[in-house]
């Protein structure tokens, strides 16, 4: 059995390798990494970072790795490091090929005062952006999936991720996240488990809530209309913990969901199980 992982894994220091595999993404992706691996201890670093990995079964694991919005399109290296448990150490490198995201233009007109910012609202923004930063670096116990099955809402997309916005006319920082258009007062379910890190009523984002999944994925959802849990609550997957709505900077009723994956933006839609 064993021998069969030497095709792609190599011992420390004896065979030099280039690169194993190759695994494609696009700005913006969490990318699905399902490869061979025998008993032992799995280790997965990309983009300096180590990603999490679940055990399939006695010879496969999964892997995911997030592709933030800002990475550049090019080839990037996935080691993959193997322990096993009579004390050898594997090593693989695979490649990562990164294509730019393809991202459409959006254009929303909204109040004065949610446009052209004024230094009290600019000061509130920033603090705002501060909280919201903070609870990136939270713990979280780790959540056994970072796949979901279903949406915290079910409606269109009227905003994709990366979407670059045009406000009133001025170009701006692209879409943060994904917009799911539903009525007011619409429950809104976690679609992974969790532990709730923030709920605030902020001035661009309205009522918001984040919740740390563990594995270092992070969802924020804004605009809600009303916030029915608390900071420090454990969620279990489909659990209730707020309302859709328009509040902040929202030109109609939607659910906006952002997600932060070992602080890189990825979109919300690759998270969903194939
Ligand atoms: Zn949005």
């Amino acid at each position: 059995m064993l021998k069969l992982f030497f095709v792609l894994w190599c011992l420390i220091g004896i065979v030099p390798m280039t690169h194993a595999q190759d695994w494609q993404a696009a700005q913006g992706d969490i990318v699905r990494l399902e490869t061979d691996a025998p008993q032992g201890v799995v280790n997965i670093r990309a983009f300096d970072i180590d990603w999490p990995v679940k055990r399939l079964s006695d010879s496969r694991i999964v892997a995911w790795v997030g592709v933030g919005i800002k990475t550049k399109p090019a080839t990037y290296p996935i080691v993959m490091s193997l322990d096993l448990a009579d004390g050898r150490h594997f090593l693989r490198t695979d490649q990562l090929v990164v294509a730019k995201g393809n991202f459409r233009i959006s254009r929303i007109t909204v109040k004065k005062k949610h446009a052209n910012f004024n230094p009290k609202s600019l000061a509130r923004i920033r603090s705002d952006q501060r909280a919201l930063g903070r609870t990136y670096n939270m713990p979280v116990d780790a959540n056994p999936d970072v796949q979901i099955d279903f949406m915290p809402v079910e409606g269109p997309i009227t905003t994709p991720l990366g979407a670059q916005r045009y406000i009133n006319g001025q170009p701006r920082s692209p879409h943060t996240g994904v917009d799911i258009a539903a009525p007011e007062g619409t429950p809104a379910k976690t679609p992974l488990a969790g532990k709730v890190l923030l709920t605030e009523s902020m001035f661009l984002t309205g009522n918001s809530v984040v919740i740390g999944h563990g594995n270092g994925l992070y969802s924020v959802f804004v605009h809600l209309s009303e916030i029915l849990v608390k900071e420090g609550q454990w969620l279990a997957t489909g659990e209730v913990f707020a309302k859709v709505g328009q509040t902040g900077r929202a030109t109609g009723p939607h659910l906006h969901w952002s997600l932060r994956f070992h602080k890189k933006r990825v979109d919300p839609l690759s998270l969903l199980r194939k």
